[in-house]
């Protein structure tokens, strides 16, 4: 387990490198930002984002828009690497998790077997974007029992009529 760690880092820290020197995302002009403003480039800022090879420092070109106050990472975006801080590998193993256990499980649960940090604050927040349906759906099953119980009776009876039948042969 140490040794996979070890592997684990060694392989981080080379795309982290990869990552980091590819600096392809700052073009030069400014960017349209999504409230119609034009957004400038503020330099590179980093960001620590948990990948299923542990955590990895990523320096991303900066844009920020005057008009709304509010800034984005072109490359965040390009990788879906949006508001989560979470790369899309993590962010499914969140999900699976959340989708089974409460946020604080799933943040212990994603330590141990994954090595990976995710706050039960992260997995709610992740867990509300991709898998509130899923979660609303099983809280929903209780309340829907009218549907799925009239199912059970009616295949049961017919169950029981088949048997009386065979029965009286
Ligand atoms: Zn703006």
């Amino acid at each position: 387990m140490a040794a996979r760690r070890q592997a684990l880092r060694l392989a981080a820290r080379a795309l982290e490198q990869r990552l980091n020197a590819d600096t392809s995302d700052h073009a030069g002009p400014p960017l349209p930002c999504s409230c119609g403003g034009r957004a400038d480039y503020h330099g590179r800022h980093s960001k620590t984002m948990e990948s299923v090879l542990g955590p990895l420092h990523l320096e991303r070109a900066y844009y920020h828009c005057a008009h709304c106050q509010s800034g984005f990472c072109p490359r965040d975006q390009a990788l879906r690497w949006e508001s989560f801080s979470l790369t899309p590998g993590v962010l499914r193993m969140t999900a699976s998790a959340a989708a089974l256990v409460s946020f604080e499980e799933s943040s212990e649960l994603l330590h141990e077997l994954a090595g990976v940090e995710v706050s039960a604050k992260q997995v709610e927040r992740a867990a509300e974007a991709l898998g509130a349906r899923d979660r609303g759906r099983r809280t929903a099953t209780s309340r829907n029992d009218g549907r799925s119980g009239s199912h059970h009776v009616s295949g049961n009876g017919w169950h029981r009529s088949a048997h009386a039948h065979s029965g009286s042969r």
